[in-house]
């Protein structure tokens, strides 16, 4: 009897040491690949990109998405500062700053103050920079990365925020804003002043491999998939990577799909499926290169889910979705947060937009600043 309580507790301790053991282990693990950090990170926004819609090009596009690939997920809290339910300007604000601010505004705060954005902490820090959207660029999403405004409609003057900066590549549309100003300013010229290689035609825009380049495809938006915009937004997103990768510091890369959510706008399940998918694409350019490189982080989100999408039905067979809209607006709902690469841990769990700002600053170590506290 003795000899087998001795033994029972014996058997007892190893276990216990076992656990231990694997504790430390896991820890080491943990701690190893938390100080992993990337060299560069792309942000993909999918502008009004649901749960729902995600699946919805999961369906049409018969079960296949680059997407499927990741598999540090998490969810991000869109209000804003003054609406449960965000508009783009603040939500951009907020991941491109930190700050929960206002619906409308661009890169300021909710008293209109300008603050810093990720992309210009980078370019002071030396890394390249790149803003790419398949609407103009100067639209609410992508501004809110380079201009300080308090309002998104002014279109002018966000295209005359670009010449503040040292960004080194942009790609969309938008033309008329740099060029048929009330102001008589022709952006064009300065930029090239600057040294950017400003150039309006994809194929013009994808044959460039370094240096600075100001890429401006269309006079306004581009048209949605359906309407004939073909892969511009995968094409550019690869051009865009190789030019930024030249620099061996590092670089901070935002790519917008934003048609996702003009299709739920439209409450037309068809127009955001094809989105997804093109978004997808362009997603997959990134992790491409992300998987060559090593040192790079992706992380895929949207600024608000569009349409409170609903899918009744659908077949992956057949790449077909039975769909319906709550609203022809945003909806509050919290959106995916998808991460893969070096320090994509971090994106799991339920965040606040913001703190998606101060996570990318820490693992880009810029600024010295650490997430805003919420409230
Ligand atoms: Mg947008
Ligand atoms: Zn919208």
């Amino acid at each position: 009897m003795k000899f087998r309580k001795i033994c029972k507790l014996l058997s007892l301790v190893m276990i216990l040491a076992l656990i231990c053991m694997n504790g430390l282990a896991q820890k080491r693990k943990t701690r190893s690949s938390l100080e992993k950090l990337p060299n560069n990170i792309i942000l993909m926004i999918g502008d009004g990109m649901g749960v729902a819609q995600v699946y919805s090009g999961l369906t049409v596009n018969h079960g296949q998405l680059n997407l499927t690939g990741f598999k540090s997920i998490g969810f991000s809290k869109t209000y804003s500062a003054t609406d449960y339910t965000t508009d783009s300007g603040a939500g951009a604000t907020a991941l491109s700053t930190g700050n929960k601010t206002y619906n409308y505004a661009i890169g300021v705060d909710k008293d209109s103050v300008p603050c810093k954005t990720i992309l210009e902490y980078a370019e002071e820090a030396g890394l390249s920079t790149g803003l790419v959207s398949t609407s103009s660029i100067t639209h609410a999403t992508p501004a809110a990365f380079i201009a300080h405004q308090p309002f998104r409609d002014d279109y002018e003057a966000i295209a005359a925020d670009f010449l503040k900066t040292d960004i080194d590549v942009f790609i969309g549309g938008g033309r008329q804003f740099f060029s048929q100003r009330k102001d008589q300013r022709d952006l064009l010229k300065e930029l090239r002043q600057k040294g950017y290689q400003v150039v309006f035609s994809m194929d013009s825009i994808q044959n460039i491999r370094q240096g600075k380049l100001a890429g401006l495809n269309a006079p306004d938006h581009n048209p949605a998939v359906v309407q004939g915009r073909g892969d511009m937004l995968p094409r550019a997103a690869e051009t865009a990577i190789n030019i930024l990768s030249n620099n061996k510091k590092g670089f901070f890369l935002m790519v917008e799909g934003s048609h996702i959510d003009w299709g739920g706008h439209a409450n037309n399940a068809d127009y955001v499926a094809r989105e997804v998918i093109d978004f997808d694409n362009a997603i997959g350019k990134a992790m491409e290169f992300a998987q060559k490189d090593g040192n790079t982080l992706v992380i895929v989100t949207a600024d608000h889910e569009t349409g409170g999408l609903v899918l009744l039905d659908g077949s992956f067979e057949k790449g077909t979705i039975v769909a319906k809209f709550a609203t022809t607006s945003h909806s509050g709902t919290m959106v995916p947060v998808f991460a893969w690469g070096p320090g994509a841990e971090n994106f799991q769990g339920i965040q606040e937009n913001t703190e998606i700002f101060g996570k990318m600053m820490s693992l880009l170590k810029l600024g010295g600043v650490t997430p805003n506290p919420q409230e």
